[in-house]
């Protein structure tokens, strides 16, 4: 796969090798030029106007939504439900489900251990507010998703479990579908963070059973204030909605207000509506491409990245030898994550350091960061040699 050229980002002479990719993704000129086409044609507000403008911007608006319900095989484009982001769809689905008292005190929410913070806090959030409890599933000591602790933890008091299909400081996927059907047998709520995992497997919303799927438009070719959440629609017809404002009502009066119909009725006020366009645009990239040869692309160059980094002294990977589909972390005793980091962005390589808005998991592994390289399908076998020399050389000076 040779998809470099449909970046412009990489035409730069100075383009750094960019392993940043689990952070957000660089995009493709059919994504940009979708933003030129929008502003410079059909640029106008959706849904309420009479004139041609927006009917053009409300029709390109529905078909985005369209191609995000085709992208994940759901049912119907009712169940989609434009968002920010993955954080704000998850804080969508908490805020709902306490409102409509679904989750109640006393009450619990499993969460992995390698949760991210987005899929952590607005679970205490709704805890704190009706008095529910938040309680982590551990990871076994190769860091992978302890199903018998997790069997053993579900109960009648199980309302909800929110799991990352992979998990974005470790890269290591979840068996999402056994945790599906484990958890609806305990009559819980599924939701799926599916923020790391979109770009690079396909997603079929209705086969993998949940009850909710959200994600990020960034993370995959998109822009940044892009993404969806997909909710089963007998759930999103259940609960109410969680903001007020314009276009997600029916009838207003002083007294009394109506809602709209799905999936409106959950998108309070202008939409991102140019966004949302070139959400669906990468979408369609993504999917010409194909996810499979996205897949089989990723997976070698992670196993040259991996089995690079597992030659180079005391640089150790969480979670092993275990495959990964599209990022790696690693851990050098001795050596501050950030320290390394610097020196690779002086050599010109761009990859992530930190907890990686997973402090809990940090904590439970006791270090305070890890240096991240996640790839792209845009990365070539280059970048990996490049990125593996400039540890190299890093790992030398800091020692
Ligand atoms: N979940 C996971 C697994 C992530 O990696 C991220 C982003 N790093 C998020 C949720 C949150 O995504 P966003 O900040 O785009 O809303």
């Amino acid at each position: 796969m040779n998809a470099r050229v449909d970046f412009p980002f990489f035409a730069a002479p100075d383009a750094p090798v960019y392993l940043d990719n689990a952070a957000t993704t660089q995009k493709p000129a059919c994504v940009l030029n979708a933003l030129h086409r929008f502003y410079t044609t059909i640029n106008s507000n959706v849904h309420r106007g009479a004139h041609r403008l927006s009917r053009a911007a409300t029709e390109a608006h529905e078909a985005a939504r369209c191609a995000v319900a085709d992208f994940l095989h759901a049912a119907s484009p009712r169940e989609v439900l434009f968002t920010s982001g993955c954080t704000e769809g998850i804080n969508l689905v908490a805020q709902t489900l306490a409102c409509a008292k679904r989750v109640r005190a006393g009450d619990e929410v499993l969460i992995s251990t390698d949760a991210h913070h987005s899929n952590i806090v607005p679970w205490q959030m709704l805890g704190e507010r009706v008095g529910a409890k938040v309680l982590p599933i551990p990871l076994t000591p190769e860091l992978q998703f302890d199903m018998s602790a997790y069997l053993s933890m579900l109960s009648e008091r199980t309302r909800v479990v929110a799991v990352p299909v992979i998990s974005n400081a470790l890269g290591l996927r979840l068996p999402v579908e056994e945790i599906t059907r484990a958890a609806h047998d305990a009559g819980a709520l599924v939701l799926i963070d599916g923020a790391q995992s979109v770009a690079h497997e396909a997603v079929d919303v209705r086969q993998l059973g949940c009850d909710f799927f959200a994600f990020s438009g960034h993370k995959i070719y998109a822009p940044t204030g892009t993404g969806a959440l997909w909710g089963r629609e007998d759930l999103l017809e259940a609960l109410p909605p969680w903001k007020g404002g314009g276009e997600m009502i029916s009838q207003v009066t002083f007294a009394h207000t109506t809602y709209n119909d799905l999936p409106f009725k959950y998108e309070a006020g202008t939409p991102n509506i140019c966004g949302n366009i070139m959400l669906a645009e990468a979408l369609k990239y993504v999917q010409h491409l194909g996810l499979p040869a996205i897949h089989t692309h990723e997976e070698a160059l992670m196993r040259e990245l991996c089995e690079g980094l597992q030659q180079l002294p005391d640089v150790q990977l969480l979670g092993g030898s275990a495959p990964r589909s599209s990022l790696v972390s690693i851990h050098v005793p001795g050596v501050h994550h950030y320290d390394l980091g610097t020196l690779l962005d002086q050599m010109d390589i761009a990859v992530r350091t930190g907890h990686h808005c997973c402090q809990p998991l940090m904590h439970a592994l006791g270090i305070t960061g890890t240096t991240r390289f996640s790839v792209a399908l845009y990365n070539q076998s280059d970048d990996i040699e490049r990125a593996l020399a400039a540890t190299r050389k890093a790992l030398h000076m800091l020692r």
